[in-house]
């Protein structure tokens, strides 16, 4: 792994307790002035970040192994998406694209069209975030087949809006009693090979979904299938092999648009520029946000021109949508991710880090599966000897690992997945050190047991 230049030194370094006093000022005061609904998984603030750390307000360095949800893949202040940010800012900030376009959001959906699977004519739309991105694939999808329901599966995550929480799976925290929720959204069983039967094929479970498709709704009513090609927030599930294509092929020969929720795969994350070329599936349309920006809320659609060019002029769009400063961030990010190569480098975490963990799975009883692809990696923690979901002890380990100094992130429908997520640009010192710092946390969990 070639080491990549960092501003800030790329070590942890604990000074205080964590919390210390400055991050315990602002949690009281937060407290006062922030609504309780809003989460934190850490309860440090942050005063600076860049490449594999974060340095909190009391001056402690932590790992980042979450990349504020797989978004900073090229680190939190890479000093050429901070110039693009800076330089954008200083000439115009807004104009709204729908008022007054400009070129950088043009060369966004330029890049959009070439990065993305597929050699088909694209069109390409920008939003400000995952949700928005999704609602508006829906709403392409739905004008574009004149049909209305829409398939979504299990353990999906596509946002906290109304039509993206009917999306989503999970009720605890995502839903419950947020309802009523969006109609005409059907789930389906995904392919969750820890859990599935065993042998159960990526076909056979495509065929699974397919058949209780077209029992309940009909091929004739489905206008879009939605699916995360790897499900992030539902516990970093690969499907079987053949699972997705399958899906896909279905789709095309029904009419069907296939949408791929890329938000969290998406950008070099999974050791290629987006995770369905893993298997070769072209989607008719990619939802993107998370890691295109740098940081900067940006989130974009990309489909077949055929499916975007049926909406009337005027009947997508928002005031905020491919905002400038956010479109300048995208393509220093893109030119940042193209010099680095970071789909390899990402495929260099993998091959550092899951060996290892494959190996400690051996040796100790609580981890259940060693999965992910690149850098989108994740230890499903069970009951020793058993595959029982032990949420208990995943949030022990996410907060052991963050006395120790680690920012890890924890996720999965039975909140017992620990995900790894680095900065693609994360050193490989510091990543070593990062899973020194685990494998020492589970182990010593296990015998604790
Ligand atoms: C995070 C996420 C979303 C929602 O994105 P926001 O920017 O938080 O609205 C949608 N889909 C997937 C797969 C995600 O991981």
């Amino acid at each position: 792994m070639i080491e990549i230049e960092h501003r800030l030194a790329q070590r942890r370094n604990i000074v205080t307790a964590l919390p210390g006093p400055r991050s315990s000022a602002l949690a009281d005061r937060r407290k006062a002035a922030v609504a309780a609904g809003v989460g934190s998984s850490v309860p440090v603030y942050a005063a600076d970040a860049d490449g594999g750390v974060i340095v909190d307000v009391d001056g402690n360095s932590l790992i980042d192994l979450g990349s504020g949800i797989a978004v900073t893949g090229v680190g939190a202040s890479h000093p050429k998406v901070a110039a693009a940010v800076a330089d954008q800012a200083g000439r115009f900030t807004h104009t709204c694209f729908m008022i007054t376009p400009y070129e950088g959001y043009v060369r966004v959906a330029e890049e959009l069209a070439a990065l993305t699977p597929g050699d088909h004519e694209k069109r390409t739309v920008l939003f400000n975030s995952g949700a928005e991105a999704v609602e508006n694939a829906i709403k392409v999808a739905r004008l574009a087949t004149g049909k209305s329901a829409v398939v979504a599966f299990d353990h999906a995550y596509h946002g906290r809006t109304n039509l993206t929480m009917a999306l989503t799976a999970k009720s605890m925290p995502y839903k419950a009693n947020f309802g009523p929720f969006a109609p005409e959204i059907y789930r389906m069983p995904s392919s969750y090979p820890y859990r599935d039967e065993p042998g159960l094929t990526g076909t056979a479970a495509a065929r699974r979904a397919i058949s209780r498709i077209e029992a309940q709704l009909g091929a004739d009513a489905v206008a879009a299938l939605i699916i995360e090609p790897i499900q992030g927030e539902g516990g970093f599930i690969v499907p079987a092999p053949g699972f997705l294509p399958a899906l896909a092929d279905w789709a095309r020969r029904n009419n069907v648009v296939f949408i791929a929720d890329e938000v969290q795969t998406g950008f070099a994350r999974t050791g290629a520029w987006f995770a369905s070329e893993h298997e070769g599936v072209v989607p008719d349309i990619i939802t993107m946000a998370k890691g295109i920006a740098g940081g900067m809320p940006l989130a974009a659609i990309t489909g077949r021109a055929a499916l975007l060019d049926a909406v009337h002029p005027g009947g997508l769009g928002g005031t905020y949508g491919g905002n400038p400063v956010a479109c300048a961030a995208a393509l220093a990010t893109l030119e940042v991710m193209r010099e680095l190569d970071l789909p390899a480098r990402a495929r260099e975490i993998e091959a550092m880090v899951v060996p290892e963990l494959r190996a400690l799975a051996e040796q100790i009883g609580v981890i259940g599966e060693v999965r992910g692809r690149g850098a989108m990696l994740a230890i499903e923690i069970v009951r020793p000897g058993t595959s029982v979901p032990d949420p208990v002890l995943t949030k022990a380990i996410a907060a052991e690992a963050l006395s120790a100094g680690m920012v890890l992130l924890t996720c999965g429908t039975h909140g017992n997945v620990i995900r790894l997520l680095p900065p693609l640009v994360i050193g490989a010192d510091l990543l070593a050190d990062g899973i020194d710092v685990l494998t020492e946390i589970l182990r010593r969990k296990t015998v604790s047991n």
